[in-house]
């Protein structure tokens, strides 16, 4: 049978609270309580606290509990990459999305159609996460973050290998706690020997959280504020409202990692480590996933239509 008669043009729609599924009846990374949500990660921007059932990878859950206590959901479902589940006949299975520990893409079966939702994801290799598990599936629902033939990523060893060259002057390397600290943690350990990594104290439960999965690559020290003053030759990577609170210092050279280049403006070096998908990433997945349709959210997916036109449909899902 044809499957483009069979697709639900709209098995998931944007809505205030998030992406809902109708069939299904939960949301995809809601943006405010409901009684369903199925959590890609967690990153702030992809979950909310007080939902009623959450479902989520180990890890994710480990991270929400973190951040939000008790008011993180009322029944924590934990689901282990490639087990499933169903939720009012959707089948739903998690797959790894390389973007952060525990980070899922997930697969939505209803009626022999598959739904792949990536959630954030990259391909880069990265040794702090799961490796992304990329299934075939008959309609992709992807973020279109860096989805521009302009944006290429650099290779991540290679920007980190930069802070070799800096000299002994201490380094403030801003990023965001989960996820990043972490890459950055296990760049800075592997790729500059030379030099004394350090952590904020804030960034230290996460660390936890990864070694606790598996991750013993992620071993960074919490700073001693006297080594500021007393030590050369420093790494030292705090959150970002830290690094603001820093920025107005002379006596450190400042570094924001991102894969934004507007982040970068106050910086006194750049660093580009992203954990999205750029152009030839999303394109790789595309042609491994092998849909026959791409719904996209998240960024501009105008690019990628006339890119594939003629080849596979793409719809830009907008708010109700
Ligand atoms: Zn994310």
């Amino acid at each position: 049978m044809d499957p483009e008669r069979m697709i639900i043009p709209d098995f998931v729609r944007l809505t205030e609270a998030g992406i809902y599924c109708k069939t299904g009846d939960f949301y995809l990374d809601p943006q405010r309580a409901v009684r369903t949500a199925v959590v890609s990660h967690a990153h702030g921007d992809h979950v909310a606290p007080g939902c009623v059932d959450v479902y989520a990878t180990p890890p994710t859950m480990a991270f929400i509990q973190l951040r939000y206590k008790k008011y993180a959901g009322k029944v924590l479902h934990e689901m282990p990459f490639q087990s499933s589940f169903t939720l009012n006949g959707v089948r739903i299975t998690f797959y790894p999305a390389g973007h952060i520990l525990g980070s899922a893409m997930v697969l939505m079966e209803w009626e022999g159609i598959r739904y792949l939702y990536t959630g954030d994801f990259k391909m880069q290799h990265d040794p702090t996460c799961e490796t992304i598990l990329p299934v075939q599936a008959d309609v992709l629902i992807t973020e279109t973050t860096f989805a521009d033939p302009q944006v290429q990523h650099p290779d991540p060893v290679e920007e980190i290998r930069k802070l070799n060259d800096m000299g002994g002057q201490n380094i403030i390397i801003g990023a965001y706690v989960l996820g990043k600290a972490q890459r950055l943690t296990e760049l800075v350990m592997t790729h500059c020997p030379e030099k004394k990594l350090r952590i904020h104290y804030q960034v230290l439960p996460y660390q936890h959280i990864y070694n606790r999965f598996g991750m013993s690559n992620v071993r960074g020290e919490v700073l001693d504020k006297k080594e500021l003053k007393t030590e050369q030759n420093l790494v030292y990577i705090v959150p970002p409202m830290t690094y603001h609170s820093y920025l107005q210092r002379r006596d450190f050279r400042m570094i924001f990692a991102s894969g934004w280049e507007r982040l970068q403006e106050h910086n006194t070096s750049k660093l580009f480590i992203s954990d999205h998908a750029d152009w030839a990433e999303l394109n790789r997945l595309i042609g491994e996933v092998k849909p026959s349709q791409i719904w996209t959210l998240h960024g501009d997916g105008r690019q990628l239509r006339s890119h594939l036109e003629g080849k596979i449909q793409v719809h830009i899902l907008n708010h109700d």
